[in-house]
């Protein structure tokens, strides 16, 4: 069943390659999304065989795995900013600025920042999911990818279809419970996530957008 291709990663991370499985341990498993929707998507595996099957709303009443969770996916941004980092670092502007205050003659005594790519990383999960196994998503903001194909893709991470970690537990009465309400936002005019400007149901005018947004992001 395709929609169980996460078990193997869970019971058997070491049969991947280290471009597949990026670390584990008891708790986790970390991989590359295999269809990334962003310059930097990964999944974030729970391990626990009583949780591991369950919907996030469930898995996250408990207090204690959600705590222990936070703990592994605080390790696991970090690792995701360095990456964004390392593969768009060189086209910011803030980075750009600090180097050249470090090469100057008289370096100043306290140097720009240069850019803090943590901001950039966005940890959560879909409403509905359509893998069967728990995972939450460790994601660049961007959206800017090849495998970005579907009206789908881009709602599911840029409505409240996509619901932040850091929103668990849910209260009972919390609306992204609602199946009616989720599946809407799967409908709703695309909207881009940088500038807030609307494009209907225009995918391939989305897109183009998408495009410059990242140049003007990379630059940050
Ligand atoms: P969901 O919508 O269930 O939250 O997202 C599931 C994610 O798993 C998607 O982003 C999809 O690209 C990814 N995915 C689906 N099958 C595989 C797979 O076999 N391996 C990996 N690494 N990722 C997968
Ligand atoms: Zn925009």
């Amino acid at each position: 069943d395709i929609r169980s291709g996460l078990l193997a990663y869970i019971l058997q991370p070491t049969t991947f390659s280290s471009g597949q499985v990026i670390t584990h341990n008891d708790h986790i498993v970390l991989i590359r999304d295999a269809f990334p929707k962003a310059t930097v998507h990964l999944l974030l595996l729970p391990r626990d065989p009583d949780k591991r099957d369950l919907h996030p709303h469930e898995a996250f009443e408990d207090l204690d795995f959600l705590m222990m969770i936070r703990t592994q996916v605080s390790d696991a941004v970090k690792l995701a900013a360095s990456e964004l980092s390392r593969l768009i670092g060189s086209f910011s502007i803030a980075n750009q600025a600090r180097i050249e205050a470090m090469e100057s003659e008289e370096p100043p005594d306290v140097l720009p920042a240069g850019r803090d790519y943590l901001k950039d990383i966005r940890v959560g999960v879909h409403a509905h999911p359509s893998m069967h196994h728990l995972h939450i998503h460790i994601i660049s903001r961007d959206m800017h990818s090849d495998r970005l194909k579907h009206r789908k893709h881009y709602n599911s991470f840029n409505t409240e279809f996509f619901i932040p970690l850091d929103d668990y537990p849910l209260s009972p009465d919390d609306r992204k419970r609602d199946v009616r309400f989720q599946n809407n936002n799967l409908k709703e005019d695309f909207k881009c996530w940088r500038c807030g400007k609307t494009f209907g149901n225009k995918f391939q005018k989305l897109k183009e957008h998408l495009d410059e947004e990242f140049d003007a992001w990379k630059r940050e």
